[in-house]
């Protein structure tokens, strides 16, 4: 599903150029459940950020589902990142001016599909994460784990192939962490590759293979 052959990433600083990346190599297949842990700075966001075709990298070869992913146009990116991607970030990115259900329907309204129709979807996956009751409500009334639970819901509802999450629990309690993380697990169980970037070993523990990065490196793939 994904394949990564000697990755670079620089950041241009000033008149400095910060070696990021420094030549990662990996391959994750098709329904993994798979973690990235390393301390902050190690790169972990730059790295789940050129997965998701948010960021470019400098050198090396990404390949998304036999396709490589180099110098796409603005337009390119989308079509790959709405035909196989979903996103989860720990700051849950509701639009809070948007009901629960409004939120999930969102990547719908993107495709233009009608609003009764995206609504009624939107539903179905509130549903599937336990908040069909909740539908109603702005994201100011509901608590940290519903919250991601909306974004997941978000996030399935364009059928992505892969789903990645940045620090999903980062904001979260341990016991609304296991409420999140068994959503994942269920997703994953459906056939979804999910990509989990994580500082916890509670969360890491529950996948199935943990990919660290340290200083740009990966140490024990
Ligand atoms: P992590 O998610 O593991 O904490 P990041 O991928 O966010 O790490 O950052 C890796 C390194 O790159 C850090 O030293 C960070 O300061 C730097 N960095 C991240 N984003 C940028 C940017 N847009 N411009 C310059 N430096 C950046
Ligand atoms: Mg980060």
């Amino acid at each position: 599903m994904i394949t990564l052959q000697n990755i670079h990433k620089y950041y241009e600083v000033g008149a400095n150029k910060l070696h990021v990346l420094k030549g990662l190599d990996m391959t994750i297949e098709e329904g993994e459940l798979v973690s990235i842990m390393g301390s902050s700075g190690s790169g972990k966001s730059t790295l789940l950020n050129i997965l998701g075709i948010l960021d470019d990298y400098d050198t090396g070869t990404y390949t998304l589902n036999h396709t490589p992913m180099k110098n796409l146009s603005q337009t390119k990116a989308a079509y790959y990142r709405n035909q196989f991607l979903g996103f989860v970030f720990q700051s849950f990115n509701l639009l809070s001016f948007k009901n629960a259900m409004e939120n999930v329907a969102l990547p719908l309204y993107y495709q233009k599909v009608p609003r009764k129709e995206r609504n009624k979807i939107a539903l179905e996956y509130l549903d599937r994460v336990g908040l069909k009751e909740w539908a109603e409500h702005s994201p100011n009334e509901m608590s940290g784990g519903q919250k991601q639970r909306v974004a997941i819901a978000r996030a399935l509802i364009s059928k992505p192939k892969v789903i990645l999450a940045d620090e999903p629990t980062g904001a979260l309690d341990t016991k609304t962490s296991e409420e999140v993380m068994e959503i994942f697990k269920e997703v994953n169980h459906e056939g979804i590759t999910v990509i989990i970037v994580t500082h916890e070993n509670e969360v890491a523990n529950q996948t199935q293979r943990v990919i660290r990065l340290k200083d740009g490196n990966i140490i024990n793939y």
